[in-house]
C-alpha cells in the first residue's frame, strides 16, 4: 500500500509499504482521507527528534476492515477517526483522571506510531473514535485534530456565553476556533492576523470584529471592543512568538490565555502584569477522546465546517511547501478514495 513517509532529507517520500498482522485489540482501517497538519511539517523537519520511517498522518478518517480478538468497540464498516492520541497507558494519574493525553506513556499517530497518511493504517480499536453519521468523512479530517484542538482550548479558556473572546492565528486551526467560539459556546469573536486573506476567512466563518496586527494594535482595539475592560479570555493559534506576547496585553483581569500553536520559541512574560491582574496562561495540548466526540457531534449538527481541499498523495511535498509560506486558509486533506 502507498504511504507517506519521512525520509532523512527533510521531506516526505511515497512509497510501497507492506503493513504488519493485526494484534489483540487492533483494527485495521481503509483510509478515506487525511489532513495535513502543521505538526506534521515539525515532524517531516525533525522538530520533535528524528523518526525517519514512520509514516506521517493523524487527521485520518476510513473505514474498518478487519478486526482483531478482543476487539469489541468496533466493526467492520465502521467509521472512525486516527487522530494525534493513538493510544495511552489506561492506568497512570492522567489516564485516570481525564487527562488521557498527558499521559507520560502516550503514543501519537505520525509520529511516534505509524500514521493515516497511507491507504490503510493499524489503529488501537478503543482509542479510535468513532466519526458520527451525516459528518462528510472529508471535512471529519480536520475536526479529528484542528477541530477538537480548539474545541478543548475553548472549552479550557473559560468563556461564558457573551464574552469577548480573541483568537490569534486564522490558521487551519484558528478558523474552527471562531467557529467553536461563536455556535457552540455563545462568544463573541475577535479574529487577530497577519494577513488580510486569513482575516477576510475569520469574517466569512463568523468572527463579529477583525484585527490585522501588522497596522493596528491588538491592545488598543480589544480595550475599545470592549469598553476600556479587555477580552475575557484568549486562544492562541499563532506559530510565532510575538501574537503570544500580545495575547496577554489584550485580556482583562483574571483572563486566562490558552496557548495552542507551537512555535519552538520562549514566550515573555510580565511578572506584575501576570500576579497584579491575576493573568492565567495555560497550554492546552488536543483533547481526549471525550472531547472528539463532542467535536464531532457539534460539527456533524453543522454548527462547525471546515473548509477543505482535496488533493493527492503526490504532492505533499508541495503542500508542505505551500503550508510553510501561508499561501492556504482551511485544510488541504489527501484523498485516499481515488
Ligand atoms: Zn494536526
Ligand atoms: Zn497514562
Amino acid at each position: 500500500m502507498k504511504a507517506a513517509v519521512v525520509s532523512n532529507e527533510r521531506t516526505v517520500s511515497v512509497v510501497d509499504k507492506q503493513l504488519r498482522p493485526l494484534k489483540h485489540g487492533e483494527a485495521l482501517v481503509q483510509v478515506e482521507y487525511c489532513g495535513v497538519c502543521h505538526t506534521d511539517l515539525h515532524v517531516k523537519n525533525g522538530d520533535f527528534g528524528d523518526v525517519t520511517g514512520v509514516v506521517l498522518g493523524h487527521e485520518g478518517v476510513g473505514k474498518v476492515i478487519e478486526v482483531a480478538e478482543g476487539v469489541t468497540s468496533l466493526k467492520v464498516g465502521d467509521r472512525v477517526a486516527i487522530a494525534w492520541l493513538y493510544e495511552s497507558c489506561g492506568h497512570c494519574e492522567y489516564c485516570n483522571s481525564g487527562r488521557e493525553t498527558l499521559c507520560r506513556d502516550v503514543k501519537n499517530s505520525g509520529y511516534t506510531v505509524d500514521g493515516a497518511m497511507a491507504e490503510q493504517v493499524i489503529v488501537a480499536a478503543d482509542y479510535a473514535v468513532k466519526v458520527p453519521d451525516g459528518l462528510d468523512p472529508a471535512a471529519a479530517t480536520s475536526i479529528s485534530c484542528a477541530g477538537v484542538t480548539t474545541y478543548k482550548a475553548v472549552k479550557v479558556s473559560q468563556i461564558q456565553p457573551g464574552g469577548w473572546i480573541g483568537v490569534f492565528g486564522i490558521g487551519g486551526l484558528g478558523n474552527l476556533a471562531v467557529q467553536y467560539a461563536k455556535n457552540v459556546f455563545g462568544a463573541k469573536v475577535v479574529a487577530f492576523d497577519i494577513n488580510d486573506n486569513k482575516l477576510a476567512f475569520a469574517k466569512e466563518v463568523g468572527a463579529d470584529v477583525v484585527v490585522n496586527t501588522l497596522n493596528e494594535d491588538p491592545k488598543e482595539r480589544a480595550l475599545e471592543i470592549t469598553d476600556g475592560k479587555g477580552l475575557d479570555a484568549v486562544v492562541i493559534t499563532a506559530v510565532a512568538k510575538q501574537p503570544f506576547n500580545q495575547a496577554v496585553d489584550v485580556v482583562k483581569a483574571g483572563a486566562r490565555v490558552v496557548a495552542v500553536g507551537l512555535p519552538v520559541d520562549k514566550m515573555d512574560l510580565d511578572i506584575p502584569r501576570l500576579v497584579l491582574d491575576g493573568i492565567q496562561v495555560v497550554g492546552s495540548l488536543v483533547g481526549t477522546r471525550q472531547d472528539l466526540k463532542e467535536a464531532f457531534q457539534f460539527a456533524a449538527e453543522g454548527k462547525v465546517v471546515p473548509k477543505v481541499t482535496l488533493r493527492r498523495i503526490e504532492e505533499i511535498n508541495d503542500i508542505m511547501d505551500e503550508m510553510e509560506q501561508g499561501k492556504f486558509t482551511g485544510r488541504m486533506v489527501i484523498d485516499f478514495t481515488k
